[in-house]
């Protein structure tokens, strides 16, 4: 309805509404949608992609957690496996001769057809970065090194058959470091599966993906405890933003205290030198540990606008540090100003 003096007035017809804890947790989860719907950085999975690495030498695919907050698990998994089946058909180099012998060893082990020619040998190494980034999800979830091999075995298709001989493979020999081998083979079976009589390695990249996302989103989901990991990958944000919530929201004129939250006190902070666990931006506490707090200014946009919190007489900082609440807000503000690069930049 209204805003004035940093305030937003809303009203909804003649309902009154009443504080409770039930409330602020439903704010709390329309603004987790909001924000994953805000903008196409987040919610695009051709965007998030390009933010999916590959460690090294390591058969995975890295994301960081933070999209499991911003975009969402669903997301998450979809740019796993989309940017393997994207390039599976993109990525042209060879593959180098360790990585033949590291997949010839795997498939040799599990009995499998060993010859590839260098584009099969190429879907083999992408899929098995998304079957390995899916995997490190699964066993943080299913403990036992063997039960998790199962489910990996079952949820991506394998028969029976490979799945036997994997499992009796002795767990040494297709782990080294952090090295997940058992997933050339999984990735082996899954280029060949069909579906309406087409191999998966054969679809458009995105119609494969959507076979593959559907059958693992559909096996986590129905996985015991995935929920608690979730809610544990996204716990900081969302005990932060609660106790935020219910320190900023007044319904018809009564706050409801946060009910004991564990985020640091300013005041105690402040007395034992005034530069630990509190936010640069809006003098909050936090969960967060002041390492985790750091922004580079650059990324924080707050080059353009420079900070009339930071105490007198000093220069200008390299990094600010940001609360949860304020860091989402950076996120946002950042995304939500990206100039396009290409002949509309603006100098
Ligand atoms: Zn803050």
């Amino acid at each position: 309805m209204t805003y004035q003096d940093g305030c937003v007035y809303l009203g909804k017809g003649n309902r009154r509404a009443s504080i409770s804890d039930e409330l602020v947790e439903r704010i709390y989860h329309r603004l987790e949608k909001n924000i994953q719907d805000s903008t196409p950085a987040l919610s695009e999975v051709g965007s998030i992609i390009k933010n999916v690495d590959v460690q090294g030498n390591l058969n995975c695919y890295r994301l960081d957690d933070k999209y499991y907050f911003f975009s969402g698990p669903d997301k998450v998994l979809r740019a796993y496996i989309e940017k393997a089946t994207v390039s599976a058909r993109s990525v042209k180099t060879k593959l180098s001769k360790q990585m033949l012998e590291n997949i010839g060893r795997a498939l040799r082990a599990a009995g499998t057809d060993v010859e590839l020619s260098d584009q099969d040998g190429r879907i083999v190494v992408e899929y098995a970065r998304a079957i390995h980034a899916v995997h490190k999800i699964v066993s943080k979830i299913i403990k036992d090194n063997t039960e998790a091999l199962a489910w990996s075995c079952d949820a991506w298709g394998v028969t029976e058959d490979v799945k036997r001989r994997l499992l009796s493979i002795p767990s040494n020999e297709l782990t080294s470091g952090n090295k997940w081998e058992y997933a050339y083979v999984i990735a082996r079976c899954v280029m060949d599966t069909e579906s309406d009589g087409v191999k998966i390695k054969n679809m458009e990249p995105a119609r494969a993906a959507d076979l593959l996302f559907e059958r693992i989103w559909r096996a986590l989901k129905s996985t015991e405890g995935w929920d608690d990991f979730i809610s544990e990958k996204t716990s900081t944000y969302r005990e932060e933003i609660t106790a935020y919530i219910h320190e900023t929201l007044s319904v018809n004129g009564t706050i409801s205290g946060s009910s004991g939250s564990d985020l640091s006190d300013p005041y105690r902070e402040y007395q034992r030198g005034g530069s630990g666990r509190i936010c640069n931006l809006c003098n909050s506490g936090t969960l967060l540990r002041q390492d985790e707090m750091k922004l580079p200014i650059t990324v924080s946009m707050l080059k353009f606008n420079f900070s009339n919190r930071i105490f007198a007489g000093k220069t200008k900082p390299d990094n600010i540090y940001a609360c949860v609440p304020c860091g989402v807000e950076l996120v946002l503000r950042q995304n939500g100003c990206e100039i396009p690069r290409g002949p509309v930049r603006i100098r």
